[in-house]
């Protein structure tokens, strides 16, 4: 049994405790009637941990690599890129690579990832590491596998078996990229592909879903559609959409009534979408970021997402979604002071739904003791001083726990 005491939850003033046994939660009350090892949290902010439901960690750190850099910034010189370099990985390069960009992640307070892994590799080399390494660390971190096929399931000789292989191999959800696929009309054969896919194998679906300008790339209506009919909503998840932020408002009044209907998954990924979209515009130059702000209005589930740490799509990115949020509700407009009490969702609870891991989320009794320990009193500080995190805990043990940062010496204007 072990108590942590002086800690302020989301929403609350006074400061709260919490009383764990066996590593699950069983109190939370300002004041717990229990001796037992106490840790006073300094009346910091806990929330649940960070949720990255976005992320590519067969890819991280590969940018610098030879013949690997990306010169124009697109998402397609991206995808060439790693294609001319892939048939040179090893099990264990990808595993220390990825396994470096998950500390890199938890440090900033992570314990929830699902990954995309190329599966369009006859030898499954990126996929067969993931897998390792999951469950190398599977007591810190929850990762969630999507079989993805970068390079296309129908645009790709034999995509749709080795995504099929990379479901039998354990993968949890199905992935795709209908806009990447050579023609529209393979685009959609995709979508119902995945979607039976998920089916056959009672899989989730994750698609990389109209990452691009064009507003003429619709699959998420057809995988909105296909989610209703087949009641698969809660399951299925459309990343990216950019699209969207350039189609026009009619399409949008009407996709938004729909995804609702869904029950859909939205991620949006900020830093990599500002970056890599609007490419071909001169200006005006767009955003390249889906709906965020209008998604979260209707209630649809949205949240946001890392995607990559350096890698021939992105140059920078290091796990700090703190840092991805900063950027999103800037680039999403969402900084009503009403807004700013609920953005937390967006990189904590709405990716857990997201992952459809929710049962095992929160700051609940009878829930994992699964939390982080912001360097901040309240969520406007955090969100106003992107605060670091202090500590992350699992299961009732610290993974890590830092000390704020301190001065070495000050003049008396900083005493406060
Ligand atoms: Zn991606």
């Amino acid at each position: 049994m072990k108590k942590f005491s002086n800690l302020r939850l989301r929403g609350k003033s006074e400061t709260y405790e919490i009383l764990v046994e066996d590593g699950n939660i069983t109190e939370i009350m300002p004041k717990i009637p229990v001796i037992c090892e106490t840790e006073d949290l300094g009346g910091r902010l806990v929330l649940p941990p960070y949720v990255d439901p976005h992320l590519h960690l067969d890819y991280v750190f590969t940018a610098r690599k030879q013949g690997n850099k990306n010169n124009t910034g697109t998402l397609f010189e991206g995808i060439q890129r790693w294609s001319d370099m892939k048939h040179v990985l090893t099990i264990e390069e990808v595993k220390s690579r990825a396994r470096d960009g998950v500390r890199k992640e938890m440090l900033h307070g992570v314990q929830m990832i699902r990954t995309h892994v190329d599966v369009t590799d006859p030898g499954q080399t990126a996929l067969k590491a993931i897998l390792e390494l999951r469950e190398e660390l599977k007591e810190m971190i929850d990762i969630q596998i999507v079989s993805f096929p970068q390079e296309g399931m129908y645009s790709y000789k034999n995509g749709v078996d080795l995504v099929e292989e990379g479901l039998r191999m354990g993968a949890d959800c199905v992935g795709g990229i209908p806009h990447f696929e050579l023609s529209y009309e393979l685009g959609e054969r995709s979508v119902h592909k995945a979607v039976e896919l998920a089916l056959k194998y009672d899989k989730l679906i994750d698609l990389h879903c109209d990452e691009t300008d064009d507003p003429h790339s619709r699959h998420l209506e057809l995988l909105t559609a296909l989610a209703i009919t087949e009641g698969i909503g809660e399951r299925t998840t459309a990343s990216h959409t950019c699209s969207f932020g350039s189609a026009d408002n009619s399409y949008a009044f009407r996709m938004m009534r729909n995804l609702k209907k869904a029950g859909l998954h939205m991620i949006s990924c900020p830093t990599e979408n500002v970056y890599l979209e609007g490419r071909q515009d001169a200006y005006p130059k767009r955003r390249g970021l889906t709906r965020v702000k209008e998604l979260f209005e209707h209630g649809i589930n949205v949240c946001f997402a890392q995607d990559s740490i350096q890698d021939p799509w992105y140059p920078l990115g290091n796990g700090n979604l703190m840092n991805i949020l900063d950027h999103g509700i800037h680039l999403a407009q969402m900084m009503s002071f009403e807004e700013l009490d609920q953005v937390l969702d967006l990189i904590t609870v709405n990716g857990a739904k997201t992952m459809q891991m929710q049962a095992f989320y929160g700051i609940e009794k009878g829930k994992p003791a699964n939390f982080i320990v912001l360097d901040a009193q309240s969520e406007f500080e955090a969100i106003s001083e992107r605060a670091g995190v202090l500590a992350s805990v699992r299961k009732g043990e610290f993974l890590f726990k830092k000390r704020p940062a301190a001065f070495e010496e000050k003049n008396a204007f900083f005493t406060v």
